[in-house]
């Protein structure tokens, strides 16, 4: 160290403590590694570095770069955390300049003082060779990028003088150095550069080209210009890279598999003069029959020092996409596809240089170059450490795809590169930017090459794992999981014809000439399905219900007769119905997962935007029935809906004088709406099941492959991997017999506060005692002894092959009844409840079998009911659908008759409470009882801030579903309970409780009781408006339908002439009051009316 000083005896104190400093730095960081031949000694090396140091900074000798500290490389890396750039050369002002460089919305990189040196290396530590470079000093290695290297560096002290560092917080830790000016080196060269092989025997690709038509086991060593390179892969452990060497129509395919001579990938680009020795002719057992160049362990590249610039400039190539008008693109032949039009083009291979203005998805290899172009690059190996792709960065492509619109969520023009293109970075960016990390192996790409995807369906898997990741991610779907998820949707939107199965061959892709590749061909727009979210679905919907109100359109053409009240009576009322698929311009599809509402008492679809209600029915739009109701596995199923009804309830309150104020929404004094969605089970498509859809698929699965090893494997699995979280818990199960409509209940809270609860009660039949469990059975296959009402025993989790339900069938025949009340969140369950259907009820984090024993319930005042024993329901407590029951039960034996619409009409017998099913024909919402004040207001429907239909009565006209002139006319009353979706003209429905009635005039019509329930089960033709096409009455001959008193109630049309009129009476009438109208003003006089509005009727008899 004296020694070293002695040099500089005469600078200032600041000055020799830099130099110790920087002397300290190369003896403990860069003299380990340096070479024996070169033979310095310490103070020679720092000697050395420091003149190149100050020739690099520019400065006169007297100066030194004090400001500059040492750092070495594990310093670097374990310090800084934030990118930054150092240069030795620039002054502030070409700092400044670089920054001005900066795009909108990015700043120039920070600037440090840093000395940095180090020597280069193709791997990160010796032996190691990655085929990247690297800087390594004797405490660490740091992966670098360079524009241009040269092989001469290889192994060498070298000073950096100008450089960016990105540090990445990945796991493996670390980050890259971009390395701006070309490095300086600082030893001598310990020896001239020997190429190995001489390379005046340098032959021409002409002449290689025809040696690898024969086999030639001479080595060789070629010169020619670099046309094509792969990129470096990696492929079973084994690394390698191609490139071809051209020249006229001659090319020579050369590949570097030698593992020393991987960093060379970085030492060449498209357009150079090589010349490579030492090279053998050998057969590729991927492409057979045909011959390549592979470089040997003697091999050397040799960077030919052209005199004249190239004859074929590489940037010739580079055009601009402006240029590349669209329609040029259109005459590419179009693929015949039977099912869909999915149009297909050739692309064309182009060179292209930009600037990178944006990272669209580097986990998906997108990216943006000069505002407006996609570059795609994930048919390539994901670059290492982002690889300098970094916004600001400028590219130069070669050999890469140009798509036209290949996909509806991609710029319009997209540049994909292969494995033939060469991606290359020639000017780092001096912004800074949101570090990227990724993975090598990223889940998308993955699923890219498992599934050789074509490049408009890897467009599409992108945007839907954006999507997913925004909507359901971490809630529903694990980060890890995402694309799993998105490869499902994928596979839902591409018919299996548009799945490739062809087996990718990487040498034919980058060697072949013409060169064919999975981008060589690609869909135009397709696939198109746009994923909307809830809420955006919601948006629409809301907008969209109140757009498409025309008031003319809801009133009867006889508008101009109706009185004030019969007109606003009919606008009470509307709904607007679309079908998913009209929604949009492009094909639509919702994903979300299925849950239950405690405030609504319905089911729902939900994404993390937001919720909305359903209605899901057995029986699907073309009226086929789907036979299975919805089972509450379905609950927290990630599922995907393409068919479905988007339904738009209008609920107006208007007081329009007269038709001719239609125009004047001032007369609307309120309005909302109750959206939902209309779907049938068949239509629901499971993206991802829930536990208990897993169980019940699984046990399907297991009845149709009927295999007892099968079973006998599973069944061990069932013990093994069940809930992590064993806790005993007790079951029950039963049969729901009936269940009432939900309806707002008086409940009291404490001793003298009473509020307003949903409630219901359902009847069930018990079919065995309780069960005590020490893991949740879920919805898993019943058990004999879970019917058979023998003593209580704990159960594990397996399964008898050979059960055959006899003790079920016995224990069937002496069933205990019960109600089971559900209040509160319990309402929940309302729409997975179906009469017939066999649940397990389930109470957790318990072995007290009691839990689940109904008791007498005494009523208020301790008088005792004479009615079933009663279990209320309890918030934690969850039921199971046993699907695998239905068909063994006979469904009919204990639920209460649902009898047919023209049964109730005629049976004299029938009971006064009824239950029936029919087709909803027409919709009419009761006039309200002028000061009458709804008797309940609802407590639940303040609480989510929704608007309640207050006092809602409507009257519906149920047809009988097989033959259509028999109709009952049904008054609901809506206002009890939580407003009930899907009540629309077409809608086949099941009413239960209803009270039957006649009539003053011998007609027989039903009332709701608050026991009443009306359910779904059926959807209508989607149409527009209160009223529409339905099929008009049966055409009956009037004597006929005269004579028979018992079909009085039947509804037909009758041809015939009047013979004789009895009274006719023509008036005008105050359309407000009904009085005489007269010149213009209506003729009442106490209290008089001011009414304007006369409206003209008629009446005979
Ligand atoms: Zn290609
Ligand atoms: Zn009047």
């Amino acid at each position: 160290m004296e020694e070293f000083l002695e040099h500089f005896k005469e600078r200032t104190r600041s000055e020799q403590r830099w130099l110790c400093e920087v002397f300290e730095g190369v003896r403990q960081q860069l003299y380990p590694l340096i070479s024996s031949s070169v033979g310095l000694s310490v103070e020679q090396l720092t000697l050395s570095v420091l003149s190149k140091v100050q020739r690099a900074a520019g400065s006169e000798v007297a100066s030194l770069p004090v400001s500059y500290r040492f750092v070495s490389l594990s310093e670097l890396t374990r310090q800084q955390h934030t990118p930054c750039c150092s240069s030795l050369t620039w002054s502030s002002a070409q700092y400044r300049e670089q920054a001005r460089r900066a795009l909108p919305n990015y700043r120039a990189l920070a600037r440090d003082n840093i000395l940095l040196m180090g020597y280069l290396y193709d791997g990160p530590a010796a032996g190691a060779s990655d085929g990247g470079w690297w800087v390594r000093d004797a405490g660490g290695a740091v992966s670098c990028r360079l524009v241009k290297s040269s092989p001469l560096w290889l192994g060498r002290l070298m000073l950096f003088p100008t450089w960016n560092y990105i540090p990445q917080n990945a796991p493996a830790g670390g980050g890259y150095l971009e390395l701006i000016d070309p490095p300086v080196c600082v030893t001598p060269e310990a020896m001239t550069f020997d190429p190995g092989g001489s390379l005046t025997e340098a032959m021409s690709v002409k002449r290689a080209a025809e040696l690898l038509k024969q086999r030639c086991d001479a080595q060789v060593c070629v010169s020619g210009q670099v046309s094509v390179i792969s990129p470096l892969l990696l492929i079973s452990g084994r690394r390698f890279f191609c490139l071809i060497l051209s020249e006229g129509d001659s090319a020579a395919p050369v590949l570097i598999t030698e593992g020393k001579h991987q960093y060379w990938r970085q030492c060449v680009c498209v357009g150079q003069y090589i010349c490579i020795s030492a090279m053998r002719v050998c057969s590729l057992r991927g492409w057979a029959g045909h011959h390549v160049l592979s470089v040997t362990a003697q091999s050397r590249l040799h960077p030919h020092v052209q005199t004249q610039e190239s004859s074929e400039d590489p940037e010739k190539h580079l055009m601009d996409t402006d240029s590349h008008a669209p329609d040029t693109h259109m005459t590419s032949h179009t693929a015949s596809c039977s099912t869909t039009s999915v149009r297909k083009k050739h692309s064309t291979l182009i060179s292209y240089k930009g600037l990178i203005t944006k990272v669209l998805h580097a986990e998906a290899g997108l990216y943006e170059i000069d505002g407006k172009v996609g570059l795609c690059l994930a048919y390539q190996p994901l670059q290492e450490r982002g690889g300098g792709l970094r916004p600001g960065a400028e590219i130069q492509l070669h050999n890469v795809h140009f798509l036209y619109r290949p996909s509806p969520f991609a710029p319009d023009v997209v540049l994909c590169a292969c494995l033939c293109s060469s991606a290359q970075v020639t000017a780092f960016s001096p912004l800074s930017s949101k570090v990227e990390v990724c993975g090598s192996h990223s889940p998308l790409q993955r699923h890219l090459l498992e599934k050789n995807l074509g490049v408009s369906q890897y467009l599409w898997l992108c945007y839907c794992q954006r999507v997913i990741t925004e909507r359901l991610c971490p809630r529903w779907v694990r980060e890890e999981r995402v694309c799993v998820v998105a490869g499902r949707l994928l596979d839902c939107v591409c018919d299996a014809e548009q799945k490739t199965d062809r087996k990718r061959d990487i040498y034919r892709e980058m060697l072949q000439e013409p060169h064919q590749c999975p981008v060589t061909t690609y869909c135009v727009s397709w696939p198109c399905v746009v994923l909307w979210s809830v809420r955006h679905l919601c948006d629409w919907m809301s907008s969209e219900v109140w757009s498409s109100l025309s008031l003319s359109s809801l009133v009867s053409p006889a508008a101009a007769h109706m009185t004030c009240a019969e007109l606003n009576a009919c606008l009470s009322w509307s709904v607007h119905s679309v079908r998913l698929t009209a929604a949009h311009s492009q094909p639509l599809m919702l994903v979300g997962v299925l849950e239950l509402s405690s405030t609504h008492a319905t089911l729902q679809i939900k994404d993390q935007t937001q919720t909305l209600d359903c209605v899901c029915v057995q029986t699907d739009q073309s009226g086929a029935t789907t036979n299975s109701n919805i089972s509450t596995a379905w609950l927290g199923c990630l599922v995907c809906v393409q068919r479905c009804t988007l339904v738009m309830e209008r609920l107006m309150k208007t007081n329009f004088p007269s038709w001719k104020h239609l125009d004047q929404p001032n007369y609307i004094t309120h309005k909302h709406c109750r959206l939902y969605l209309q779907f049938c089970v068949s239509d629901l498509i499971i993206i991802s099941p829930s536990a208990a859809m897993s169980i019940s698929l699984m046990e399907k699965k297991r009845d149709q492959t009927d295999g007892r090893e099968a079973d006998q494997k599973r069944d061990r699995r069932d013990e093994g991997d069940d809930d992590p979280l064993r806790s005993a818990c007790v079951s029950l199960v039963f049969r729901l017999n009936s269940k009432q409509g939900v309806m707002f209940r008086n409940t009291s809270v404490s001793a003298d506060a009473h509020t307003l609860q949903m409630g219901f009660t359902a009847t069930v039949s018990c079919l065995g005692d309780v069960q005590l469990w020490n893991n949740d059975p879920k919805n898993r296959r019943i058990q004999t002894s879970e019917t058979d009402g023998r003593e209580t025993t704990v159960r594990h989790l397996h399964y008898t092959v050979s059960l055959l339900y006899s003790g079920f069938y016995s224990a069937s025949v002496c069933v205990l009844q019960m109600d089971l009340h559900f209040g509160d969140v319990c309402v929940r369950w309302f729409p997975l409840l179906h009469p017939g259907s066999v649940y397990r009820l389930i109470a957790h984090n318990t072995e007290d079998v009691s839990v689940l024993k109904a008791e007498s319930i005494s009523a208020r005042g301790g008088v005792k009911l004479l009615s079933n024993p009663a279990l209320l329901m309890k918030h934690q407590w969850r039921l199971h659908t046993l699907t695998h029951m239905e068909q063994l039960l006979d469904t009919q034996s204990d639920v209460g008759a649902v009898m047919s619409v023209s049964k109730v009409l005629h049976s004299s017998s029938t009971s006064e409470i009824v239950s029936f099913y029919g087709v909803i024909s027409q919709r009419i919402t009761l006039q309200e009882e002028m000061g009458t004040k709804p008797s309940i207001q609802s407590v639940t429907a303040t609480k989510d801030s929704s608007v309640v239909e207050e006092g809602l009565k409507i009257r519906l006209t149920v047809q009988d579903s097989e033959s259509a002139g028999h109709m009952i006319q049904v008054y609901v009353d809506l206002s009890c309970g939580p407003y009930t979706p899907g009540l629309l003209q077409g809608a086949t429905v099941i009413l239960q409780d209803f009270h039957r009635k006649v009539s003053k005039a011998c007609n027989v019509y039903c009332r709701s009781l608050p026991i009443s329930c009306v359910s779904v089960t059926g959807l209508g033709s989607v149409s527009s408006g209160s009223g529409g096409s339905q099929s008009p009455p049966p055409m009956m001959l009037l004597g006929e339908w005269a004579s028979g008193r018992t079909q009085q109630c039947i509804v037909g049309q009758v041809k015939g002439h009047i013979v004789c009129v009895l009274s006719l009476r023509l008036q005008w009438m105050c359309s407000l009051c009904g009085s005489t109208f007269r010149q213009g003003s209506c003729s009442r006089g106490q209290p008089p009316c001011d009414s304007s509005c006369g409206v003209f009727q008629a009446e005979a008899k």
